[in-house]
């Protein structure tokens, strides 16, 4: 038996992010500022391309602006860097973001380092990185960890002392997720590639969140009735359809409640993306919706 569990889809939850988007992006442009997202791409590859498509299209069509660096293969370092601190020093630029991963020669930490900490919508400098792990207001964290809270308050999944098991401690996932959730007051259990017992450490949990990189590793046995599943991988199966990390098919009669591959979280993470772009045009600006001031 299949198709049980409550879908928790990603576009009821971008379709509210939207909602809260337009009106704070509707004051900026009665104060004359259009929040401005700066893409850097390095090459070409088939990934970037596509996730750019994607955020044009939802950001034009919330009142983004984008502006775009398009850099060959062959790049230098010093290049580069160039090319974001002229994005730094703009000030018709609120964000930043420099498609990765980045060919091998280039050193992405020195990258991720030199985007002003303020127009990092990623939330990878490690300025934002320290704001996230000390739990500030002012941390932007990456987009996908930010999603997975987003998609589990929208669908008002308990979280103040539930247990929550993370598979992945990722840089761009697991971790800045798992800090996220001890914000909520979880209790959160981060596992990974080294971890021993972990079907024990998934059926404990009330939620479970899969961020591994590995398709359809969890099948029906890591599950009992009752809990959430957030299921952040994609992968393209054999037959051209898109899985997750976890066996979709096999776990959604066990489970309360699960987010599909296509439409899931990766949706919201799009939308996330340009809500920090919103709220780096707001503190740029020392304006927002509410008549507050963000120094
Ligand atoms: P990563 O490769 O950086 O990290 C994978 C993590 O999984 C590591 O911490 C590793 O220790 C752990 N792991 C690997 N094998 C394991 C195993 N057998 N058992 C337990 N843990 C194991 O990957 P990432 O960048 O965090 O991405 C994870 C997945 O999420 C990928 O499928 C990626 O495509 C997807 N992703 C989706 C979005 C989105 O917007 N939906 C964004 C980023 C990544």
């Amino acid at each position: 038996m299949a198709g049980t569990a409550r879908q928790m889809t990603g576009k009821e939850v971008s379709d509210n992010i939207k909602i809260d988007l337009a009106s704070r992006i509707g004051y900026l442009a009665s104060r004359g500022v259009t929040p401005s997202l700066h893409l850097v791409r390095v090459g070409t590859s088939d990934d970037d391309i596509r996730y750019q498509r994607s955020l044009v299209r939802v950001g034009e069509a919330v009142g983004v602006r984008f502006t775009l660096d398009e850099l060959t293969e062959d790049v230098t370092q010093d290049e580069l860097e160039v090319a974001i601190q002229r994005a730094n020093d703009s000030s018709q630029i609120h964000g930043i973001l420099v498609f990765q991963p980045l060919p091998a020669h280039l050193d992405v930490k020195r990258v991720n380092a030199l985007i002003h900490p303020t127009k990092d919508v990623d939330g990878l400098s490690p300025t934002n990185q320290a704001l996230v792990y000390q739990g500030s207001p002012y941390g932007i964290p990456p987009c996908t960890a930010a999603g997975v809270v987003a998609v589990l308050k929208h669908y008002n999944v308990p979280l103040s002392g539930a247990r929550v098991t993370i598979i992945g401690r990722s840089l761009v996932v697991g971790k800045p997720l798992s800090m996220l959730l001890l914000g909520e007051n979880a209790t959160v259990t981060i596992c990974h590639s080294q971890t021993k017992f972990l079907m024990e450490r998934t059926r404990e949990a009330d939620v479970v969140v899969a961020a591994i990189g590995r398709r359809k590793l969890l099948g029906s046995e890591y599950f009992v009735p009752g809990q959430t599943v957030v299921d952040v991988g994609i992968h393209v199966d054999d037959d051209g359809s898109l899985v997750g990390d976890v066996d979709l098919e096999a776990v959604d009669s066990i489970v309360e409640a699960i987010t599909p591959v296509r439409g899931g979280v990766g949706s919201v993470t799009t939308t996330v993306m340009l809500e920090h772009v919103v709220t780096a045009a707001e503190r740029l600006s020392e304006l927002n919706v509410t008549g507050e001031h963000h120094a």
